[in-house]
Parts: structure tokens; C-alpha cells; sequence
């Protein structure tokens, strides 16, 4: 079945996506855009609390993600529920990222850039090298999965990819209209947020993307590296 959308943002944890683009996803969903959330992992590792047991953090990281996305005018959010800190490179988990980027058609897919080097978590390097592998060829190519052709998923051609967390910034987005929605997302993610709702960080934010917004003419963007794909 397919069900276009334009946009397709592929998170490795809840709360990567809010970080990483969620300006932008606000300005696009205010256009019209339709936008949709892959998140990879179930995110059940990340706490330091010592009370809290895997799959309860699991279950509130997903109603986080889930009130995230609503506030940001995401359509629909799919949860592929890998272990968090598990996530493999794997024939799996590229086919299923193939299979949805056949089912919704994305012009636009937005992930972690996997080639931040050092220190990086490995669910993003993985969920950034997996999709951009999804996106070409696989997900191009009408011999690659015979099963998904079958089921009616033909090939498609992503036209531009964004990735967050990028070393070489090449294009900014303006998000000074929706930096306080972003803010509002941010804050649903209770559970990875600590003391991180003060004042004084949410200035720190702002001032990063300020710094972001550097040689434009608006004050505040998110920075990605861009490719656009000519097919
Ligand atoms: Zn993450």
C-alpha cells in the first residue's frame, strides 16, 4: 500500500529527531508538507536512573515521541523497536528501511549524518549509513527486492537527503518562526531532559542555533549537509 508523504525523518532513538530537525519539520508541516517519523531503536537504554526497568523506559519514550510529533504536525510516527545500543547494520533492518521508503515515496529523507567521526553514537552512525544505503541503490533499484515488487513497492528515487549532527554544514534552514514549537517537542522527552528545562539551557540552544543562522539573514536555523540526488 502506498501512502505518500514528502518528507520521511529516520530517528535512531526517540528525541534524536527533535534535536536534529524539528524547526524545519515544524515549518514544513505549518506549509502543508505531509512528514513522517521511522524511529529505529525503542530508546530503553537511555537513563541513568537505576529504578526505571528497560521496556517501562521503552513504553514512556514512545508516548514521548508520540506527544513530540503530534505538537510538531507529524502524520504518522513508526516505531521499529531495535534494542537501543543494538542496532546492527543488518540485511533486515535495510529492507525494512527500503520497504518504507518504497511505501511512502519520500522527496526528502532526513537522518544522522554517519560520518561524524570520533565520538558518535553507533545507533546514529548505523541509522545514518543503513538509510543512506536504502536510499541508493536499493531502494532504487527493481531487481534488488523481488518480495517488496510483488507486494506493488516499485523503486523510487529519493531527491534530497538531509543529515543533522554533521562536521561540514552545507545548507541551513530558518526555523526563527518555529525555534519555540522545537523547544515544546524538546520538552515532551521528560525522561531524557533532567534539569535541561531551564532557562538557562533553552539560551543555550538558541545561541547554538544562532551560530547555526551565521551569513543569513534570519536569526536562528538548523544545519544539516545536504545532498541533492540527480537521478
Ligand atoms: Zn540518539
Amino acid at each position: 500500500m502506498i501512502k505518500q508523504a514528502q518528507v520521511m525523518v529516520v530517528t535512531p532513538h526517540p528525541d534524536d529527531a527533535e534535536f536534529g530537525v524539528a524547526g524545519t519539520v515544524a515549518r514544513w508541516t505549518g506549509e502543508g508538507k505531509d512528514v513522517i517519523y521511522v524511529v529505529c531503536t525503542n530508546g530503553d537504554k537511555g537513563t541513568s536512573d537505576t529504578d526505571v526497568k528497560p521496556n517501562e523506559l521503552a513504553s514512556i519514550r514512545e508516548q514521548e515521541q508520540l506527544a513530540a510529533a503530534k505538537l510538531l504536525g507529524v502524520r504518522e510516527v513508526i516505531f521499529l523497536h531495535y534494542p537501543d545500543q543494538a542496532l546492527e547494520d543488518t540485511p533486515e533492518f535495510r529492507k525494512e528501511i527500503v520497504r518504507l521508503i518504497r511505501m511512502y515515496r519520500p522527496e526528502t529523507v532526513v537522518t544522522a549524518d554517519p560520518y561524524r567521526r570520533y565520538i558518535w553514537h553507533r545507533d546514529h552512525r548505523i541509522t545514518g549509513q543503513v538509510t543512506l544505503d536504502a536510499i541508493f541503490p536499493y531502494a532504487r533499484d527493481s531487481l534488488a527486492y523481488p518480495d517488496l515488487l510483488k507486494q506493488g513497492l516499485q523503486p523510487h528515487k529519493v531527491k534530497e537527503v538531509l543529515l543533522w549532527g554533521s562536521e561540514e554544514p552545507n545548507h541551513h534552514s530558518n526555523i526563527t518562526d518555529t525555534f519555540d514549537i522545537k523547544i515544546a517537542a524538546l520538552r515532551c522527552h521528560k525522561s531524557q531532559l533532567g534539569d535541561s528545562t531551564s532557562p538557562e539551557s533553552e539560551q543555550r540552544l538558541r545561541e547554538r542555533h544562532r551560530k547555526m543562522a551565521e551569513g543569513e539573514d534570519y536569526e536562528l536555523a538548523e544545519a544539516f549537509h545536504r545532498l541533492e540526488i540527480h537521478w
